[in-house]
Formats: C-alpha cells, structure tokens, sequence
C-alpha cells in the first residue's frame, strides 16, 4: 500500500491509464486541427472527434450531434443557463434550482438574477433529496428552466430526475442538469429522464481535466453567445482540445462498460469504511440518505472534534472538509447548511471520496487511522463529553 492514500474523488480522480494511452498518439503525432480540412491531419482529428462524441452519447443514450464539447463542467453550465435565459426570455424569466447546487450554478443564477431573471431555490429535505412536489408548487406560468444536479458533490445524494424531468416536460420547462458527479457512477439516459440539457466533466470520472461536455436535445436552442471560430454548433468557439477530447470519450467508454461491476465494489468498500467508523466511534452523524447516494460517497460529522484539527491528524490521507465549499472559505457549506446540519456539526464533518483504484487494505488504514485522531481528539476537547 502506498502513502498517502487518495479519498477525495468527488474533488477530483486520477486518469485511468488505458486513457491515457488512448490520448498519447494526439500529442506529438496526430497533432492536426479538428476543422482542418484540407489534408489528412486534419481528418484524423476530426475522426477521433467524431468518435469520442459518439462514446459521450453513448454513455447518456443520446445522439452525437446533441454532444457539445467544452473545457469543463463549469463552462457547460455557463453555456446552458445563459443560453436558456436568452433564448426563452420572451417565454419568462422565472428559474428553479435547488438550495445544494454547486457554486457553477447557484453564482450563474446570482448574476441572471442581477441581469432581470428571478430564481426560486428549493430546499432539500433534511436527507439531500428535493421532493417533486416541492418543486411542483414552485413553478409558475413564467418558469423557463428547472436546473437540478444529478447527484452532490458533497453528500453524494440523488435527485429524482425521472419525476423531475416529467414535471418539467409537462410544463414546457426546460430541464438542465448538472450530472459532473454522476456520469460514469450510475446510469443515467437523458430520454428516460426527459432532460434537455446536461453537463459534465472528464476529471470527475478519470479523464482529464480541463475538459467537459454539454449535452443539447435536438429541439432545444440556446442563445449563442461564443463568437470565433464557429467549432460546435457555434456554441463554444476555439480550436477543440483533440487529446482532452480523445480522452474524455475513452474516460466514457470505459464507465460504460465497468459501471455495474465498479459501483458494487466501490459501494462495498464505502461500506466497509462506514461500518468501521460506526462500530468503533460514538456520537457520529452520517449526512445525507444512504439509499439515494453515490456508492464512492460517504459525509461523516464527528461531534466535538473540529474538522480542521482531524485532516491535520489524517496528514497521509487526501479527503476534504465537508464544511468548507473550498479550502479559502471557512463558511460553514451551503449544503450541510441546506440539510438543518448545525455550524458546529458542520464543522466536525469530512467528506471522503472513494472510486476506482482505492482498496480494501486503504479503507482498513483509513478506518484505524480516523479512530484513533477522533478518539484522541475527544480526550482533550471542551466540546465533547463522553
Ligand atoms: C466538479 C463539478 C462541477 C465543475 O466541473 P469542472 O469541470 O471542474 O468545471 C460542477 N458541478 C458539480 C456537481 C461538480 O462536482
């Protein structure tokens, strides 16, 4: 076993190296610009392009050409929430979303609110889930989109899309949704579920970073707002990223075929970290529901230990601070906020990320190692009383 273990795979995961290989030749050899097309290093990116797009569609039951190519999750959000505030701003300027979306959505909606648009944020219940009905009560004649992510980057929860997005069909809203921690890790078809637009990620299921995609129904228009060089629909303009493409479509192609298995092993060993701790600690709270929840998720609140002081403990273990959004923020997190979690309890809480390349001898290190800091820390806490 090597140290230090990584367990923060919702922050980000490692390339696979079967990615990697498929990536290598489109460096220093087929190098040529996808929209060259007057000799053939041109077409060899170009059909490596086109190939990848069809393993992104592939992997979300949609065609290739409703596959747009970005640099990342958050440039898709930026192009589908802008994109739809224009293109349907005759119909209304009303927007739901829930209270736990990542700061790629809710700061997009603050500057649409500032631009005239009106947003609505639903709470989730006290588990993570929003419930239908709640989102049913908030939409109105003017409501053009609902934006609601697939699953948290914090908590790990799911959100009920299929409902959702028969909701949202019904009522001629457009249904975005943010699916960077869901991709690859459940299965997850934009028909089924009627979404007209979703994003996502290469770094989140081990592609690579930097780039990302958007998918885009047939019917559905955005504003375009890329002005350059016309590459996707013109919806994102700039010489595509061949390469990070290349590898995002093989990142696809790969969770496509290994998702049942991968998800019950990750499940497992979440599983097994769980019961670790919960059979060994007291006082622990898991945050979130553990039956609408990533397999890789766990968000555990550690009562009278300060977060900070336990990841100083934990130095050869990479996990995150479930209180602060980003490491700058000492902010309590929105979502745990959002979930009635107290400062306090926020404070004492870690998210751990477990994916493809974590083992069962990491997940006994990691359980040993967190019960001893905990248990040590609680000796000399104020706050706590065995
Ligand atoms: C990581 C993440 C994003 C942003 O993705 P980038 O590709 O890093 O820009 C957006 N939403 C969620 C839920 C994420 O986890």
């Amino acid at each position: 076993m090597q140290l230090p273990i990584y367990m923060d795979c919702h922050a980000t995961t490692p390339v696979d190296p079967r990615v990697l290989e498929k990536m290598l030749p489109f460096f220093c050899e087929h190098f040529g610009n996808a929209s060259s097309r007057t000799h053939s290093f041109g077409w060899v990116a170009e059909e490596a392009v086109d190939t990848a797009r069809q393993q992104v569609a592939s992997l979300l039951g949609a065609a290739s050409r409703e596959v747009v190519f970005t640099a990342g999750a958050t440039e898709s959000l930026h192009i589908a929430l802008h994109g739809i505030a224009a293109a349907r701003k005759q119909q209304g300027r009303h927007i739901i979303t829930t209270n736990i979306e990542h700061k790629a959505v809710l700061e997009t909606l603050e500057l649409l609110r500032q631009d005239g648009c009106e947003i609505t944020h639903v709470p989730v219940s006290p588990d993570g889930v929003v419930a239908v009905e709640d989102v049913e009560k908030a939409m109105r004649p003017d409501t053009i989109l609902l934006a609601v992510m697939a699953a948290n980057n914090e908590i790990g929860t799911l959100q009920p899309l299929k409902q959702l997005g028969q909701l949202a069909r019904r009522r001629e809203v457009t249904f975005l949704v943010d699916a960077a921690q869901a991709i690859g890790k459940i299965p997850l078809s934009v028909d089924d579920c009627a979404i007209d637009l979703l994003t996502l990620s290469a770094h989140k299921l081990y592609g690579p970073k930097g780039v990302g995609g958007l998918y885009v129904r047939r019917r559905v228009r955005l504003a375009i707002a890329d002005a350059g060089g016309g590459q996707e629909r013109g919806l994102r303009a700039g010489t595509l990223n061949v390469p990070g493409i290349v590898g995002l479509g093989a990142a696809c192609e790969i969770a496509a075929a290994e998702m049942p298995e991968e998800s019950q092993r990750v499940g497992a060993l979440r599983n097994t970290l769980l019961h670790g701790l919960e059979s060994r600690l007291e006082d622990i709270t898991i945050n979130g529901s553990m039956e609408k929840r990533l397999a890789g998720n766990l968000n555990v609140s550690f009562s009278g230990v300060q977060g900070e002081s336990l990841l100083m403990q934990l130095n050869d273990i990479a996990v995150s601070p479930g209180a602060a959004c980003d490491s700058a923020n000492s902010e309590p997190s929105h979502v745990l906020r959002a979930l009635g979690v107290s400062d306090d309890l926020a404070r004492s809480s870690i998210r751990f990320g477990l994916g493809r390349f974590n083992t069962a001898e990491e997940v006994d290190y990691v359980v040993d190692k967190v019960v001893d800091a905990v248990t040590r820390l609680r000796k000399v806490s104020p706050l706590y009383e065995a």
